[in-house]
This record gives structure tokens, sequence and C-alpha cells, in this order.
């Protein structure tokens, strides 16, 4: 199966005339609560896409916060292992979105914060893991060094975008960036295809947002173009890109077709607001594919 350890939030979102300066209070409209984190929309996005069991390593607080949370998960098929905090609050993030579109977001992690190393569970039948960088830095490269040791498959989303040690990368089967990130890991922001030779890591995917994505895998080339739908919100495009790729290269699937299906996923994402309410379900993005 596919193990996904990361993060979960609570996301609380104000939709206001302006995003407010600092100093100023704006009256907002009304407050809409969605469950997010990279990791639980990626683990929704893996579950939903069919074709491998799904696993979950979170932390989440002693609160109300949490509930919702893991309601959303179970309910796309995911299977929990929590990690429950008694002095941290369950990740939370305070997003304000103006009428124009623009967003301004502060994350409060919270028990995201508390995963250690020591967290990953036992890694039998587990085929590939899948990681993002909102956990502790050397979480990650604690349980991607275990993984690759056990022979499992690292997948590293390198999200949000940072440079990361070459310790890291080294234990990295699979690393999946946006522009934005491929140029921070790399300092290369106007050549994809060195900046995904610099690397250093064997299968490196790009995603170029309505340009589809580009990969590099073992030194051949592939490009997917995107799929044209009428974009409403990309929250968790790229979330749902990580996940439907993941399950769909743990079931088997050649590398080009598992892009193809990544991107179908991706672009129906984008057609619904919010993000794990926004993921298709697998015959959706049948539907699509066969269009
Ligand atoms: P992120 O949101 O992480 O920055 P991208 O913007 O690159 O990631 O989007 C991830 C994937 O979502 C892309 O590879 C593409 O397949 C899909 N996608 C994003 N925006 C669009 C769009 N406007 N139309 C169709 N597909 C899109």
């Amino acid at each position: 199966f596919v193990l996904i350890a990361g993060s979960a939030n609570l996301d609380f979102v104000v939709r206001a005339s302006h995003v407010p300066a600092p100093g100023e209070t704006v009256l907002g409209r009304e407050l809409h609560t969605f469950p997010g984190g990279k990791g639980a929309n990626q683990a929704i996005a893996c579950a939903r896409a069919g074709g491998a069991a799904t696993r979950m390593l979170l932390a989440l607080g002693e609160d109300a916060y949490a509930e919702p949370i893991e309601r959303s998960l179970r309910d796309a098929g995911v299977e929990l292992l929590i990690r429950r905090s008694r002095e941290h609050a369950t990740g939370t993030a305070f997003i304000c979105v103006s009428d124009e579109g623009e967003n301004a977001i502060t994350v409060a992690p919270g028990a995201n914060a508390t995963l250690r190393g020591e967290d990953l569970p036992e890694l039998n039948e587990v085929s590939h893991l899948l990681l993002q960088l909102e956990s502790p830095l050397d979480a990650v490269e604690a349980w991607a060094r275990r993984a690759r040791a056990a022979g499992v498959r690292v997948v590293l989303n390198a999200a949000p975008a940072q440079a990361l040690p070459a310790s890291l990368l080294d234990c990295v089967d699979l690393l999946i960036v946006n522009e934005g990130e491929l140029a921070a890991i790399t300092g290369i922001a106007d050549d994809c295809d060195a900046a995904l030779a610099r690397v250093g890591v064997a299968n490196v995917v790009v995603t170029l947002g309505a340009r589809g994505c580009r990969a590099r895998i073992d030194g051949e080339y592939l490009q997917q173009p995107a799929f044209t739908v009428q974009a409403l919100d990309t929250t968790a495009a790229g979330d749902t890109f990580c996940g439907t790729l993941v399950a769909a290269l743990a079931a088997g699937t050649a590398f080009a077709d598992a892009l193809r299906r990544a991107c179908a996923a991706s672009a129906l994402a984008c057609t619904r607001l919010g993000a794990q309410t926004s993921v298709p379900a697998h015959n959706e993005v049948q539907a699509l594919l066969h269009t």
C-alpha cells in the first residue's frame, strides 16, 4: 500500500473586500472551515484514485478541530495512524481571500510540528512513501532514509518551496515540484530541462500549471500537456496531482500513463472550490481520460 506521512490542518476561510494591511481590521463575510494540509489532501487524492490501499501518519491535537479532519480522511477510505498531542492544538490555517482572489494565509502548525522520525510505523507491505515539507525537516529526512533502506520507493513533494540538503535528496526516488520549488532547489529559474538534470534525483516531475507537466525519468524527458478545463479554484491541484500519480505508480501504471492520469485528476480539481472537496473520484478521471 501507499503510506503518506505529513500534515493535516483545519482551514478557516473568510472572504473580504480586500486582504487587510498591517494594523488594519477588515469586516469579512461568513466563516467557512475546510479540512486541508498537503499531507491530508494528497492522502485523499491517493485513496480516491483507487488502485492502492492508502494509509496516513498524522498528528492531531485533543480538540474539536481534529474531528472534521479525521472524518474527511476516513470518508475517502484512508486508514489513519494518529499521533495525539496533549500540548499542541490541531494544525490550523487562517486564510483571507479578497474579492480579486488574492489571499493571505497564516498557518499555525500545532501538532504537525510534533511528528518525529521514530513515529514512522513498520514498512511491511508499503510500496511507496509519499512525503511533503509541512512536517519537521529532520523527521522527513529520517522517514525517507528508513524507507529507502527498507526498499520502499520514496516520493517527495518538495512543497512549500525551500532549499533541500543533499542528504535528503539522496534518499528520494521521485521528486515532485512546481516551477518555484524547482528553482528553490536548483537555483535555475529559466531553463526547465537544465534544472531537472541538476536536481540529482533519478526521477523528477515538475508541474507547470495550465501547461501540464514535464518529467525527467531515468534520464529521459517526458511531456504531458494539461487537460483543458474551466479553472475556478486551483487550490489542491498540486496535491491532487501528487496523490493520483503515486496511486497510479503503486498500481503498476507506466510513468507516461501515470502522468496523464495525474494531469486529468488535477485539471478536474481546478474546476471545483475547496481543497479535499475538489478531489475527483476515480470514475470522473476515467471519463476525462477517455473523452
Ligand atoms: P501547484 O498548485 O502545486 O503550484 P500547479 O499549478 O503546477 O501546481 O498545478 C498542478 C497540476 O494541476 C498541473 O500539472 C496541471 O496538470 C493541473 N492544473 C493546474 N492549473 C490548471 C489549469 N488552469 N487547467 C488545467 N490543469 C491545471
